[in-house]
């Protein structure tokens, strides 16, 4: 048996059996594999981290976008930046919103995952609500003078590569605020706050010197080997405070079809505790 090794902290490692690699190439920014691993399935692999797997990519996705989507009563301007699986992509559209824009720094990687994970990112590129972007987020957001309702930060981890560090500043979650509506939400990716606890803390307290409101959940991945962190920041909607009759109104309404969130998993999500 052929194994992977998924670095879950510097010093604990996961082996995962790996059936055959498909893809092995260098973008410019980025070592990109895409493998189809025993337990997990099609898989993609960033600089030697699993980004996403078949098997439990939903978990991840559904979760990075749906608190944050529903805790806004009537998200229309949408804006994703990473995210270049297309993934987060599909699941932003499901709900009735006007536009999204993708902004993901590697046209490579977009264009192979395209290719190569349509049928699980289910082509969400191609829904003519999209505009992908291909350059650094940090310069987008700069420069961009459109405003959302909601931004997802659905980026490589925190304590990964260097292509996404400054995406996880204060500085940069201040730059964030000025291209989001007064009453406008974000969510970012945060990595394991229970192996990288310090990363993981400069994080959240980032978004917490931004925003008034600041909730943090996780959900366990098991091709990362850790509870995957999410934090929301938000100055009037706060997503704990949610009702279940209005998590489930909104999901009725925007006919919302999802096979891991529902409007209980939304309420657990911010009674339990993150593991540190
Ligand atoms: N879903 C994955 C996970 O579970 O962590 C992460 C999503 S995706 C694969 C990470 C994306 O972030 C990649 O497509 C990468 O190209 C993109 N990315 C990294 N740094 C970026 C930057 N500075 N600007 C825009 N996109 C960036």
């Amino acid at each position: 048996m052929e194994y992977f090794t998924q670095p879950v902290s510097n010093i604990t490692k996961l082996l995962v059996g790996v059936k055959r690699y498909i893809i092995n190439t260098k973008t410019k920014y980025q070592r990109l594999i895409i493998a189809d691993l025993y337990e997990y399935g099609k898989s993609l692999i960033l600089d030697d981290l699993i980004q996403i797997t078949e098997v439990d990519e939903v978990y991840y996705h559904e979760l990075l976008v749906h608190p944050l989507l529903i805790t806004h009563p009537n998200p229309k301007k949408i804006l994703i930046v990473g995210g270049g699986d297309g993934c987060a992509l599909r699941e932003v559209i499901k709900h009735p919103i006007e536009k999204v824009i993708l902004v993901d720094i590697d046209g490579e990687l977009v264009e192979i995952c395209k290719e190569h994970f349509k049928d699980i990112n289910k082509n969400s590129f191609n829904d003519k609500r999209v505009e992908v972007l291909i350059m650094d987020g940090k310069e987008y957001v700069e420069k961009t003078n459109e405003v959302f309702d909601c931004i997802i930060l659905d980026l490589t981890d925190p304590f990964g590569p260097e292509i996404s560090k400054e995406l996880y500043s204060s500085i940069f979650y201040n730059k964030v605020k000025k291209i989001l509506k007064e009453d406008g939400i974000i969510v970012t990716q945060a990595g394991s706050a229970f192996y990288y606890k310090e990363v993981y803390k400069n994080v959240y307290n980032n978004i917490a010197h931004n925003f008034r409101i600041v909730r943090e959940y996780s959900v366990w991945i098991p091709s990362f080997g850790y509870s995957c962190c999410f934090i929301i920041g938000s100055n009037i909607y706060d997503p704990s405070s949610l009702t279940i009759s209005t998590i489930r109104e909104r999901l009725r309404k925007r006919r919302i079809k999802s096979s891991f969130y529902n409007e209980y998993v939304h309420k657990s999500l911010f009674l339990t505790p993150v593991l540190k």
